[in-house]
């Protein structure tokens, strides 16, 4: 049973309060805090409000929707009303959004209680959140090492229970390469599925808000809450909105999956090649049909969105003049307070991506580096379509290598083959799922799954139906064991990842 579901159970029943529930997440987090920095605000008070108006409607008899009552962390680049929102920038110190996005409002509409915002790569430019100007996050598992990025702060506090569930933003694999770091579930929406309306703009083309879980129900459940039109957003999509748990059927036989032969190839570590094969026999174990897929315009996907991503990232920053949010450095003239904020305010990876992005742009080079990256990106997308004529679902790793060590990716070229095997379905805009599948020296591996565009449904039910017949989820990360314990969720174990005993179990074999 997924966490929320647990909690659930016990909020209507009456077994434990919404209160109750929230302050044993509190300590946790403050417990764990110290080590991991996970968020860079905590929202205490509102928390315990959020949790006692939750209270008050059960104790009036009122029926709550599984989300009620249930903690959740925010990625720190999604406005809160009256909260701090930084997207870790010195530039946005101090700036306090006069609007909710429309995601953190529909999940306070449904009782949600908001414990923080989380920490994240500087405007979500990154794989590691050591790019965040405040602090560096720690992978729970070993915190020598990096949660992923950039919503890396999401990610671990959710592998460390800081939190039930988290939302994050998925520009290039910020959602699904900090989870695959983090050993949890992280699944990036279908382009237009949920509203960007509040989420601070990096690259709008391929910007989009999901979900974190410990489990592929917990998933789906806080999808349930976000996806969905928004006359806010223009790319909003206006489609039905299915039950995404309907979906969670433990059933593979006559689905076909494709494994992209061009990802696990030539930049992919040995240990992730073998977990992720391991998985690929084991879907086939429980009656899935295997086929080679090649995309072969794949090789060009990190140009394409290096290209891409900085241009429409330097028109989107060119907003934090000094003059409308957060920091404004004095000066003898308004080009100079201009020139003297930017600088001050952004960190060098940001201004990287501004004058990479500015070039691309500019008028001498637009038709060689800007036309040309989005004319691939229709022949990375085509070779997607071509696949989904013949598969139900594609896999690959979601990274190369697990989780790396602070500090190791001083070159920004080895920091972004980080997003090799997740940008391409950025590119396409079609949904990705990373859920764990093996451990390499204590540390996560994560397995992509990928679906055409709006194919939520199939990646939830091949994600469910490979989790529920393997462990990996059910590991936690050895440092939970010196915390208060949940009380609640069935599947915490206290196992270290470190163990060798959670092999995937073999079909037929029984809980
Ligand atoms: N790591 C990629 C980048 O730095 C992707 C970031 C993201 O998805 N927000 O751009």
């Amino acid at each position: 049973m997924s966490v929320i579901r647990a909690l659930h159970t016990q909020l209507v029943r009456r077994e434990r309060s919404a209160e109750e529930i929230t302050r044993e997440y509190l300590v946790r987090l403050s417990q764990l805090e110290p080590q991991l920095k996970s968020f860079l605000t905590v929202t205490e008070e509102l928390a315990q409000q959020q949790a006692r108006a939750v209270d008050e409607r059960i104790r009036s008899g009122e029926a709550v929707g599984p989300l009620a009552g249930i903690p959740i962390a925010i990625k720190d680049n999604l406005c809160t009303r009256g909260i701090p929102t930084t997207c870790a920038s010195k530039i946005l110190q101090g700036f306090i959004p006069p609007y909710e996005s429309t995601v953190t409002a529909r999940l306070a509409a449904a009782g949600m209680v908001m414990v923080g915002k989380t920490n994240l790569d500087e405007f979500a430019m990154g794989s590691s959140t050591e790019n965040s100007a405040f602090q560096v996050t720690a992978n729970p598992w070993d915190l020598t090492r990096v949660p992923g990025g950039s919503s890396g702060g999401s990610a671990a506090a959710v592998a460390a229970d800081q939190a039930v569930v988290a939302l994050g933003s998925d520009t290039g694999g910020s959602i699904r390469q900090p989870a695959a770091f983090c050993g949890v579930v992280g699944l990036k929406p279908t382009y237009g599925l949920v509203s960007r309306y509040g989420l601070v703009a990096f690259a709008s083309s391929l910007d989009q808000v999901g979900p974190f879980g410990r489990t592929v129900e917990d998933v789906a459940l806080l999808l349930q809450g976000i996806a969905g039109h928004d006359p806010m957003d223009s790319t909003s999509l206006r489609v039905p909105i299915p039950d995404y748990s309907q979906a969670l059927i433990p059933e593979v036989k006559g689905l076909k999956i494709g494994v992209i032969r061009e990802l696990l190839g030539e930049g992919c570590g040995e240990e992730t090649r073998a977990a992720v094969q391991a998985a690929i026999e084991h879907l086939q174990a429980l009656g899935a049909e295997i086929l080679e897929i090649d995309c072969p315009s794949f090789r060009y996907g990190l140009a394409t969105y290096y290209i891409i991503a900085p241009s429409e990232a330097s028109a989107n920053l060119a907003r934090y003049d000094g003059v409308k949010y957060g920091l404004r450095e004095a000066a003898d003239s308004l080009l100079s307070m201009y020139g003297k904020t930017r600088s001050r305010g952004f960190g060098p990876e940001v201004k990287r991506r501004i004058m990479i992005g500015t070039y691309a742009l500019s008028s001498g080079y637009y038709d060689a580096y800007y036309l040309k990256a989005q004319k691939v990106r229709t022949l990375i997308k085509q070779d997607f379509l071509n696949a989904f004529e013949k598969v139900d679902v594609l896999v690959s790793p979601t990274t190369p290598t697990p989780a790396f060590r602070v500090g190791e990716r001083e070159d920004p070229l080895s920091m972004y083959l980080c997003d090799l095997m997740t940008i391409p379905v950025n590119l396409a805009g079609l949904p990705g799922l990373s859920l764990p599948c093996g451990f390499a020296d204590g540390l996560p591996i994560g397995l992509q799954i990928i679906g055409n565009a709006l194919q939520e449904p199939k990646v939830l039910q091949v994600a469910y139906a490979y989790e529920q017949s393997t462990d990996w989820h059910k590991q936690r990360p050895p440092l939970l064991g010196s915390t208060t314990q949940p009380s609640s969720p069935p599947e915490t174990e206290g196992k270290s990842g470190k163990s060798k005993s959670a092999k995937p179990r073999k079909k037929g074999q029984s809980n």
